[in-house]
Order: structure tokens, then sequence, then C-alpha cells
């Protein structure tokens, strides 16, 4: 249960050396706010807004967002939210919010940014309900679309947000070829916040949802380390809102390889705490360099922990 102490705001997260890495909380609505202040989060680093588009014949409108948006928003003034537009398509389909024709992989179809060509409003329309929910509450939002593949995608999104009053809009990096080609995104988005589990799915072409296929996905793996640290290596901020935050061995590592925030489920939060209070930058580094040198997943994460005292 949450008290009135629990949620005086937590003292920001430092590696044992005094670098900042903000720890912030992975939600999907007003209802997991109290679980990111009473485990100390210090803002929201993904606000997944699907869930207020799911089972409805329609989208949303403008003022039933807005009054969502401000829910959060009230909970954190002054702290960074970063809100993720709608992330329809392939494992979330929305009835009114169909692809152009039939999608036999609909994992490699019109999802994401990808579907506000066909649906622009429904992209402004979100934006707009943003900023207004933003003027009377005071978070330091930011706006970021998923499944963002080029550089001109970047743009685009930008543009839009831009034009909705927002500025500093950001892009996720789950696309391999987005990691690839980080530096030309750089220029046209003020931040990159990498989702590891589809950056997994389509670097290792294996259906997230699959178990059979779940050894393919260990966040450990040396080829999903080499993409982050091309995408952080790009030089904007550039967090990481994967599953593989949560993990506070690797909350280290991704700190190592050059993420400046991280942003997980909140209670894996005051782990990742610990874990970097615990340990300097040189040994993230060198920790993250050991493993981007194994080749396999086990090998990495035991070539980590050797940099990581006190980590197992
Ligand atoms: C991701 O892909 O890693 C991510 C954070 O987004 P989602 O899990 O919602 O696709
Ligand atoms: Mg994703």
């Amino acid at each position: 249960t949450s008290t009135g102490t629990a949620r005086t705001p937590a003292a920001p997260a430092r590696t044992a050396d005094g670098r900042r890495v903000p720890l912030l909380a992975n939600i999907g609505g007003p209802r997991d706010v109290a679980a990111a202040l009473d485990n100390g989060a210090e803002g929201v680093g993904l606000f997944r807004t699907e869930m207020l588009f799911l089972d409805r014949e329609d989208s949303p409108s403008l003022e039933e967002q807005v009054a969502v948006y401000r829910e959060v928003f009230e909970a954190f003034p002054g702290a960074p939210v970063v809100v993720r537009v709608l992330d329809a398509g392939a494992d979330k389909p929305l009835p009114f919010l169909r692809p152009t024709g039939d999608e036999p992989n609909p994992a490699l179809g019109e999802r994401g940014i990808r579907l506000f060509r066909t649906y622009p409003d429904v992209l402004t329309t979100q934006l707009q309900a943003l900023a207004r929910a933003a003027e009377d509450t005071s978070p330091l939002l930011q706006v970021m679309a998923p499944m963002v593949a080029t550089a001109d995608e970047a743009a685009w999104f930008t543009a839009l947000a831009r034009e909705a009053g927002l500025a500093g809009a950001g892009v996720m990096i789950e696309v391999p070829a987005a990691a690839l080609r980080a530096h030309d995104l750089a220029g046209q988005t003020a931040f990159f916040s990498i989702g590891t589990n589809d950056l997994s799915q389509y670097a290792f072409a294996a259906d997230r949802e699959l178990p059979s296929l779940a050894p393919l996905h260990a966040p450990w793996h040396p080829a999903l380390l080499d993409l982050i640290a091309l995408t952080a290596a790009a030089g904007i901020p550039t967090g990481v809102c994967g599953e593989a935050a949560a993990d506070p061995a690797l909350a280290c590592v991704l700190t190592g390889l050059g993420a400046t925030t991280l942003s997980m489920t909140p209670t894996a939060v005051p782990w990742a705490r610990a874990a970097l209070a615990g340990h300097t930058v040189a040994q993230c580094e060198a920790a993250a360099a050991a493993a981007r040198r194994a080749a396999a997943p086990e090998d990495a994460r035991e070539a980590a922990l050797v940099h990581l005292p006190g980590l197992a």
C-alpha cells in the first residue's frame, strides 16, 4: 500500500562515482502510477498508451485522452514522462485501424508508426491531447514513436509533434536498420529509446511470442549488445526501455554501453538503483566490453560479472 512517506521522491540514481542514470518506470496507464512512485522511479520512461485504445470500436476522443494523460502527468510534476504514441498492429490489432491489405506476417506489416501513414488523424489527435494534458500539469513531457525504421520516418514524426507544440520528440529503436543507421536518425530526432523486446525479435527474426524461440531472446546476446552500443554511439540521449533494463547486472552493462536512462517494470527499480550505486562507470564499461567480446549470452554474462563484484 502507498503512504505519504513512500511517495517522497527517491534520491536520484547514481553510479558509485556519481554519474546520474535516471531510473524510470514502464507503465500502461494511471493504475501503474502508484507502483512507479512506491518503487522510487524518477519518472516514466515508457507510457504504453495502447490501453486507451484496446477493447473499443473506435478511437478515444481527444477529451477522453486528455483526462487519462492528465491523471498520469499530475503524479510526476517536474519529472520526465516519456509517452509512446499508439503502437497498434501485429500483436495489438485494433478493429478501427486496419492495415491497408491482408498481412501474412503482421509483425512485419503496417504496425506502429507505419499505421499512422494511413491514419494520420489518430496520431495528430493523440499529440494534441498530450500537449493539452501537459498544459495544466507540469511533467517534463516527451513523446516518442514506435517501430521507426528510417530517418525519414523520424523526421515526419518530429515535425508532427512540433506542430502539436511538442518539442523534443524522440523515436524508439527497435528495428535493426534504425540501430545500424542511428547516426542518420540522430539528426532528425531529440532522443532514442531502445525497445529491446522488439529489437531482439527483429534482430534474430524470432517471434517474441513463441516460447520455443525464447532462447534466441536472451537479453545478454552480444548481437543485441552490439546494436545497443551502436545506437548509443550516435551521441544523442539514449534510454533503454525494453525488459533487458530490469536485470540489475544488465543495468550496469547498459550504462557501460552508453545508455543515459533506464526504464523498467517498477519493481525492478530498487534493484537497478543498488546495482548502479555499487559500481563505477569504469566498471560498467569494462563489463560491457567484456560482454561484447563473448560469443554467447551465458559467456557474456559471466564475463561481465567479473567486473561487477557483488552481483551474481
Ligand atoms: C520493446 O519492444 O522493447 C518495447 C519496450 O515495447 P513493447 O514491449 O511495448 O513492444
Ligand atoms: Mg516494441
